[in-house]
């Protein structure tokens, strides 16, 4: 590569699993594009200063105030030791929003934040007009209403692996000749346990994901199959499909990432080796296919590749969320927000495993729960969000006492 390539990116969430796969694949396919911005959290302020002598971002924010003069300190250091410029660096949610609306046509945002809180980056990306490369499904889950409208057809590239693999599975098939889409699961850390099995489960326990290495919150998830509840959602609104048009299927080796079954009776799937980098780059370089991106599989020894029902009674998770998705009207938000709440609670061992998807259903339940017309807008979404925040909260305490 003689010249820098003409197209831009931000990376939202630089640091974590994804942002740092995708700058993995970036210094091996630099002809992908420059990076023109990071976004970061400000918990790992080493490597956000690693990161900005690598790629020479134009812009860095901090998301987090508090740590911003740290992130700042050392990203300063390191530019003075290297004789670099130091990119511009600005601090707080509004300075993300401002840079994942930086760009326009041709460019490309990875919004790989963790949390609801990438709805309004991922609708400034929408609105600039630039490719929207989004592992961020909770913005997808929570406002995708909102998202969908504001997305031009093809604006959005999901890199989440079962999405992306349908989307390559539906290269050359029109909408009307899908019947149902298959989203395979793992199965997480659980798999084949009973409730009674996991009611004493630990963070440690639950972090320990049989197949993907990835951030605190999806891994949780995956062992609470809440992840696969998000999936459910995010494929009905990335591919426009009903809920009861997409299976979820339990495969414990986690190679066939999704298939499509069409009309016709034929089931399409994509396989490849656990890599969420094939994932990533798969997005960043759509419509182009990166050489070597991963690691193809090797069917010179022999492997077997297993399928099986989930057991819905045992993991309640992909129920709720369907019917929560029925309803609409921010149900999903707030299921989505509950999780987050209860998250943090099992972290923090104010809430047992099975305390998670129980406070979810609670909060669904609550006789209070307000629900958010289509004409609120994000407004409307955000305010039903911070009430199942509170919320859930407040049953975690009364919980405790
Ligand atoms: P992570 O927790 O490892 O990383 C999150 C990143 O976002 C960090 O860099 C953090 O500093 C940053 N961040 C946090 N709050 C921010 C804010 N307000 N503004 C800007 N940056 C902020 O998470 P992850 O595992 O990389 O997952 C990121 C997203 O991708 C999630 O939505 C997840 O569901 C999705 N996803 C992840 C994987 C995976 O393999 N890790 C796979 C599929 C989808
Ligand atoms: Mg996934």
């Amino acid at each position: 590569m003689t010249s820098a390539p003409a197209r831009r990116l931000v990376l939202l969430g630089s640091t974590g699993s994804i942002g740092t796969q995708a700058l993995d694949v970036l210094h091996r396919f630099p002809g992908i594009a420059r990076v023109h911005g990071l976004a970061v959290g400000g918990s790992r302020p080493e490597l956000v200063a690693e990161q900005v002598l690598a790629h020479r971002p134009e812009h860095l924010v901090v998301s987090d105030v508090a740590r911003a003069d740290e992130v700042e300190a050392a990203v300063q250091r390191a530019c003075r030791t290297s004789g670099l410029t130091a990119p511009r660096i600005a601090a707080g949610q509004d300075a993300v929003i401002d840079v994942a609306g930086s760009l326009g046509e041709g460019d490309v945002v990875l919004n790989a934040i963790t949390g609801s809180v990438g709805l309004l980056p991922t609708l400034a990306v929408l609105a600039s007009g630039a490719r929207l490369a989004l592992a961020n499904k909770e913005s997808l889950v929570v406002g995708g209403h909102l998202v969908t409208e504001a997305a031009t057809p093809g604006q959005i590239l999901p890199v989440d692996s079962e999405h992306t693999a349908i989307a390559q599975a539906l290269a050359g098939v029109r909408h009307d000749q899908i019947d149902h889409l298959v989203v395979t699961a793992s199965g997480g850390p659980f798999r084949g346990r009973s409730r009674e099995q996991l009611a004493g489960v630990t963070p440690e326990q639950a972090l320990n994901h049989p197949t993907w290495s990835m951030g605190r919150v999806i891994t949780t998830n995956s062992a609470t199959l809440v992840n696969k509840a998000l999936e459910v959602i995010e494929a009905c609104f990335q591919f426009d499909l009903p809920e009861d048009r997409v299976q979820v299927v339990v495969h414990p080796q986690s190679i066939v990432h999704s298939m499509v079954t069409l009309v016709d009776g034929a089931t399409i799937a994509q396989a490849s080796p656990p890599d969420m980098r094939h994932a990533i780059g798969w997005a960043l370089a759509h419509p182009e296919k990166l050489p070597g991106l991963a690691t193809a599989l090797d069917f010179s020894t022999a492997q077997s590749w297993t399928f099986e029902p989930v057991d819905e009674d045992t993991f309640d998770a992909i129920a709720l969320a369907r019917a929560a998705h029925r309803e609409g009207g921010g149900a999903m938000a707030v299921y989505n927000a509950a999780n987050e709440e209860a998250v943090d609670a099992f972290f923090a061992g104010r809430l047992d495993f099975l305390g998670i998807t129980a406070l979810i259903r609670a909060v669904l339940e609550h006789p209070e729960r307000p629900r958010a017309a289509h004409a609120d807008g994000v407004a409307g979404l955000l305010a039903v969000e911070s009430w199942a925040r509170e919320t859930g909260q407040a049953l975690i305490s009364s919980r405790e006492r």
